[in-house]
């Protein structure tokens, strides 16, 4: 692989104490083209803008998918990754559903390990302190013809992030709108599944409320998952979570939650939900939570939700599963506790 380092880093200009998420970026980033049926010329250099032609099919036809994932720091300086064999198994999965070419495992942990070296100073030490991922794939071959493509792009780019309060999120149960359908591509990280959500989200915001549940696309009677994270419910002392499908996002964080309630015995049910009963479980007074879970956000708590024109509020709880999830989590993720589970994975 061709390494062009900065020839001074920019890591003094940037104020690590106010982050703005997603528009700071580390000192470096990946790439590398598909051509000729292979993916060649590897190559890490300076942040940079690219080139690319106006008529590359990705600006036409969306013909892109990505990942999101994190590096986190310990007390020792080691720099680990969680679960990125997962991830590299997903943006394969994205990228058959797209038609796109299939990169190496190989290739896809190479490149990780040697850019989070590069850049591991931007991997700052602390609880809620992490190096935010960015791997995507992208049809940059010039031509506006209405196929896939034969040329492709690989990058991977960083972005420092900080765990910040994002005040109460109140979120809505949509049933006109709809995220994915049977047979669609729901479950790939497909770059338009984002597009497609903006406009009902926007909405929902000039209602007050942060995040959309996404609804079954047929009857809108299931509850699916919010725009990039999926969802738990708790009724009593019983977890729920909805099974993922074609039109759910098989989140690493969400079976790790699965896996880590499985193994400290809370029950947790994972099986279709009906908003119907979320809704009678909120008014029976049943209803103790509702939180996501996703990479960005960990395990975001959920503290009520609007549906059909009436707001349910959820009752604050002191020994929260959410906060105990968020812990067991963080505790792995950053090398505080033992990782029997195997996910943690040092660059
Ligand atoms: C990325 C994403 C998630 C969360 O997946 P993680 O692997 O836990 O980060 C959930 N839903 C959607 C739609 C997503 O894009």
């Amino acid at each position: 692989m061709k390494i062009k380092k900065v020839i001074k880093s920019n890591i003094s200009n940037v104020d690590f104490k106010n982050l703005n998420f997603g528009s700071v970026f580390s000192d470096h980033m990946f790439s590398c083209s598909y051509k000729n049926g292979e993916w060649t010329n590897a190559e890490i250099k300076p942040y940079q803008p690219i080139r690319i032609s106006p008529s590359a099919r990705v600006f036409h036809y969306g013909q892109a998918c990505f990942e999101g994932m994190k590096a986190f720091k310990d007390k020792k300086n080691k720099i680990w990754l969680f679960r990125p064999k997962d991830n590299y198994k997903r943006i394969v999965k994205s990228s058959e559903r797209l038609a796109m070419p299939c990169i190496s495992e190989k290739l896809f942990i190479d490149a990780l390990k040697i850019l989070i070296n590069l850049d591991k100073d931007w991997v700052k030490p602390g609880l809620g302190n992490s190096l935010y991922i960015r791997p995507f794939i992208f049809a940059d071959e010039p031509s506006i013809n209405a196929t896939e493509a034969d040329e492709y792009k690989f990058m991977i780019i960083c972005a420092p992030a900080k765990s910040y309060y994002s005040g109460d999120v109140k979120v809505k149960f949509e049933n006109s709108f709809s995220r994915a359908a049977k047979g669609g591509v729901g479950y790939a990280k497909a770059a338009g599944n984002y597009a497609a959500q903006f406009y009902p989200t926007k909405l929902s915001r000039e209602q007050g409320f942060q995040q959309i549940i996404w609804t079954d696309s047929n009857n809108h009677e299931y509850i699916e998952e919010a725009g990039t994270m999926n969802l738990f419910f708790r009724i009593g002392n019983k977890l729920l979570t909805a099974p993922t499908s074609d039109s759910i996002l098989d989140g690493i964080t969400r079976k790790s939650l699965i896996e880590i309630a499985n193994k400290e015995e809370i029950d947790v049910e994972v099986r279709p939900i009906k908003v119907d009963e979320i809704i009678n479980a909120s008014k029976k007074g049943e209803l103790k939570e509702i939180f996501g879970s996703g990479t960005a956000v960990v395990v975001l708590p959920i503290v009520g939700f609007g549906y059909k024109n009436k707001i349910y509020d959820l009752p604050k709880t002191d020994d929260s599963f959410a906060s105990y999830f968020k812990k067991k989590l963080n505790d792995i993720q950053y090398n505080i506790s033992n990782d029997c589970y195997g996910w943690r994975f040092e660059v």
